[in-house]
């Protein structure tokens, strides 16, 4: 029996577009080529940004592709308890602190002290000075964090210095997408996660997460990117063009050059997935 746990998890804040197809498609080959799991999440933490009805629109898509969750699809709106959960462990181990912050205040302190704009300075580490918590942070420490990924290779980062302690509990009253996700993830056993490149740069924070929650660490791979005609990463959120439900083969088989292989020129969606999972085993596996 395959140990192999991967998972295809997007946010309902938009349809899937080329890139997210490119997300599903190699996390799914890959849980399959590994003789492993394949599970979808909804990662719907974030009401402001997500569209009522995204995520069933998702799975919608994600059906007529032929994909299918191997266990039944985990919506993270159910997980206010395990969040809650993961903050109190977190807190009672010293990794938690409150943070009184606005985002201005953050940039001001950013320009006088030299840091790229945006990094947390670690203004309130050390108490907020009477002044009312609006967000919860994690402690970050100068110790870099350093991963293997299966496509980019060695990756490093100090945290504290290029992100700052992060947030863990928004000043809205929200979970922040790095507790959520690190607390899901293992949950879920996932012991490999397939996404795009956009989020290489989160993966040290994830990894410091999980460590404080006693999680083990998945291995990673992350794909490069689908850009659009200006360069930019396809995002839900603005609106990248959804995938064409008329040309879905089309679309399946741009996705598969994207990942560096050579058209399959499959008939239908069931024989492009046979065809291009031998090809897949024999380059990852
Ligand atoms: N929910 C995130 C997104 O749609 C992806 C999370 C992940 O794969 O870790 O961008």
């Amino acid at each position: 029996m395959s140990l192999y746990r991967g998972r295809f998890a997007p946010s309902p804040t938009g349809e899937l577009h080329a890139g997210s197809l490119v997300a599903a498609m190699a996390s799914y080959l890959d849980a399959r080529a590994h003789d492993g799991a394949w599970l979808v999440r909804i990662e719907d933490i974030d009401p402001p940004r997500d569209i009522p009805g995204a995520g069933d629109s998702i799975l919608k898509t994600l059906a007529s592709l032929e994909l299918f969750s191997d266990e039944p699809v985990l919506w993270q709106h159910d997980r206010d308890e395990a969040y809650r959960e993961a903050l109190r462990r977190l807190t009672a181990e010293g990794f938690v602190y409150g943070c009184a912050c606005s985002r201005k205040e953050i940039l001001a302190e950013d320009s006088r002290l030299g840091l790229a704009p945006g990094v947390y300075p670690g203004t309130c580490r050390h108490g907020t000075g009477g002044r009312a918590v609006r967000a919860m942070r994690f402690l970050t420490t100068a110790e870099p964090v350093t991963f293997h990924d299966r496509l980019v290779g060695s990756i490093t980062q100090n945290v504290e210095h290029d992100v700052g302690d992060f947030v863990l509990k928004r000043a809205d009253g929200l979970w922040a997408y790095q507790l959520a996700v690190v607390t899901d993830d293992g949950f879920q056993g996932i012991t490999d996660i397939v996404r795009g490149a956009d989020l290489v740069d989160n993966t040290p924070r994830q990894i410091l997460l999980a460590r404080a929650l006693g999680l083990p660490i998945p291995r990673y791979m992350h794909l490069p990117l689908v850009l659009n005609k200006e360069g930019q990463k396809l995002s839900k959120q603005q609106g990248a063009t959804p995938l064409n439900p008329d040309d879905l083969k089309g679309e399946i088989d741009r996705a598969w050059q994207h990942l560096g292989f050579p058209s399959l020129g499959a008939d239908t969606i069931t024989a492009f997935w046979k065809a291009a999972l031998p090809l897949w085993k024999e380059r990852y596996v």
